[in-house]
């Protein structure tokens, strides 16, 4: 309380009034008192002259004398007051103190002077005399045109002064008590005023500082009483609604962290621009593919962070007319293709407009793939059907009975139909590899024993091509994760190309052996070998260096395609090293088992 600035700004004003009434009213008082003290001090010298001017009355006829001496004397013992007779002509008749006879004529005494007209004279002064402040009152005897003379009375202004000051003293001390008592009432009347507005105005600091749970002890029935409850009230009013918001709140922070997670963990992007083209959100998936001009892109405008005209152009459609725009760009940096789709927030105006971006670049490629492929697959089938159509008619034109031709056309038209059931079978066979994992079993395949019956078939081949088969066994058994009949196709194919593609004289060789977890098997040739551009692609449908030759060997361009799919489809690969004129490796990797 003692702190408080209030209190002693109110302690202060109530303490100098206080101490203003009490001096005026000391002043007023000390001044009547002596005002007071002086009449009545004139008053008992005026009676005791009125006295003493019957009792002397003769006097005034008889003459100054011994006896009149003494009795003045006496009388002015008595009453402590000094008593003089004067005679007309102002000689001393008699006096309480001094001895007449050395007194000076006192005719011209100022008190004497009034009472010689008015009857009565008083004065303050010195005494010429006695030599101290004295207060005379005068009277005079007889008529005012022929005065027998006059009774004076005096007493000295000490006495007159000890009893003012005793009293003013009185009045003095009584008026510091009276103040000191008042100063201690204001102090505890506005320290009970103080004291409420001070607990409240801490309780509300407390509540601005975040304390919001504060309740005063007030129990006073006047308007304190009345605030405290309030405030009460409001502070109770005001802890609900802040633990509501700060529930709100927390249910707001859940759901737009679960938001953003779900927005985060999308593969689309999600971009949100208000009304002002100003970027409020923007996802990982977002920052990947739009590849923003900044890091930090939230609060900034779209064209600033993407320096894409056609989103821009996008964006500003939404925001102005279009409630759903899409569109597909192709991003330059990353040479992605993107689809995007921007949708306008309802409201007017409008306040922002939410894009989605979904990168279809791999469904495009596969597109044109597909599109490939059934354009290749058209092609490599129209081929055959074209010819065997070719001989059917020419037999049916009367071929059929020339018995020269109509053997060879058959044979022809078989060789055709072999060709489509080949292609067939590799068609197939890729379409089951490339339908999942479920198309095979894999388990332990033994490599030595795939070869070996490999070797076996094409022995007969190779030999009719002049060509040596060599066969170079692992140190140890070696068995791979595969399926058997996929490891035998991916063996056939490699070898069947390696005899195909080496000239009569050469030699083909099979070696396996392990690599760490893996088992390597390679095909050798010494054939034609690929050129270096080639090698990347014979892996591909349908692609072949040679068109003419292959088709020549019965083949589909479709072999070494398989063999890749199943060398994946095992876990494994297969890659080619090769030297065109000197000969190739095909090397297939595989897991052991
Ligand atoms: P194909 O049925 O034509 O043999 P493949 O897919 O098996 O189709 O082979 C694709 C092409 O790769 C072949 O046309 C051929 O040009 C080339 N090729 C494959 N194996 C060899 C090899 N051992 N030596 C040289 N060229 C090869």
């Amino acid at each position: 309380m003692l702190s408080s600035r209030l209190f002693w700004k109110i302690f202060a004003v109530y303490a100098v009034l206080t101490l203003v009434s009490a001096t005026v009213l000391v002043a007023i008082l000390s001044s009547r008192q002596r005002d007071i003290v002086v009449q009545r001090a004139r008053q008992r010298l005026h009676d005791s002259a009125v006295l003493l001017r019957d009792d002397m009355a003769d006097v005034f006829q008889s003459g100054p004398g011994a006896e009149l001496q003494a009795k003045l004397k006496r009388l002015g013992e008595q009453t402590g007051t000094r008593m003089t007779l004067v005679a007309a002509d102002g000689t001393v008749l008699g006096d309480s103190d001094e001895n007449p006879a050395v007194m000076e004529n006192h005719r011209n005494r100022e008190e004497l002077l009034q009472a010689r007209t008015n009857e009565f004279g008083v004065s303050q002064r010195p005494s010429p005399t006695l030599g101290i402040p004295m207060m005379y009152v005068a009277l005079r005897v007889g008529e005012r045109e022929s005065p027998a003379g006059f009774v004076r009375m005096a007493m000295p202004m000490e006495s007159l002064h000890a009893q003012v000051t005793s009293v003013q003293r009185l009045i003095l001390v009584t008026a510091i008590m009276v103040s000191l008592a008042a100063l201690t009432l204001t102090y505890i009347v506005v320290g009970r005023i103080i004291r409420p507005l001070a607990t409240l105005t801490q309780a509300a600091r407390s509540i601005a500082g975040g304390d919001i749970q504060q309740e005063v002890d007030l129990r006073s029935r006047d308007e304190l009483g009345t605030l405290a409850e309030s405030f009460n009230l409001m502070s109770r009013q005001l802890a609900s609604r802040i633990n509501e918001l700060d529930q709100k709140g927390r249910e707001f922070a859940e759901n737009s962290e679960r938001l953003e997670a779900v927005l985060g963990g999308m593969i689309e992007g999600v971009l949100a621009v208000d009304g002002g083209q100003r970027i409020l959100f923007a996802n990982r998936a977002a920052h990947a593919l739009l590849e923003f001009a900044t890091r930090d892109v939230v609060g900034r405008p779209i064209w600033e962070a993407v320096r894409n005209p056609m989103i821009q152009e996008v964006v500003r459609k939404a925001l102005e007319t279009r409630p759903h725009e899409r569109i597909e760009l192709e991003l330059p940096r990353s040479q992605s293709i993107v689809q995007l789709s921007a949708t306008r927030l309802p409201g007017d105006p409008c306040p922002g407009v939410i894009l989605v971006l979904y990168d279809v670049t791999e469904l495009r490629r596969l597109e044109n793939i597909r599109q490939q492929f059934v354009a290749n697959v058209s092609h490599e089938l129209k081929t055959p059907l074209t010819s065997i159509k070719a001989y059917t008619e020419t037999l049916l034109g009367g071929a059929i009975d020339d018995p020269e031709h109509n053997r060879e056309f058959l044979r022809r038209i078989e060789e055709q139909a072999e060709r489509l059931h080949s292609l067939i079978l590799d068609l197939l066979r890729l379409a089951r590899i490339e339908s999942g994992a479920d198309a095979f079993v894999l388990a332990a395949v033994s490599l030595g024993e795939t070869v070996d019956s490999c070797a076996e078939e094409h022995a007969v081949v190779a030999e009719s091509k002049q060509l040596t088969l060599n066969i170079q066994p692992a140190p140890s058994a070696i068995s791979v994760l595969a399926d058997a009949e996929g490891l035998r196709t991916i063996l056939d194919n490699l070898v069947e190309n390696a005899i195909n593609y080496t000239p009569a004289g050469g030699q083909v060789e099979i070696r396996w052996c392990a690599e760490e977890s893996m088992a390597l098997l390679e095909v050798t040739d010494t054939g034609v070998g690929i050129a270096a551009e080639h090698q990347a692609r014979i892996f591909e449908r349908f692609y072949r260096v040679d068109k003419a030759r292959s088709r020549e060997l019965g083949g589909t361009g479709l072999g070494l395609s398989i063999v890749k799919h199943l060398a994946l489809e095992f876990g494994g690969n297969v890659e080619v090293a090769s030297e065109l004129g000197k000969g190739s490796t095909f090397t297939v990797r595989l897991p052991l088992a």
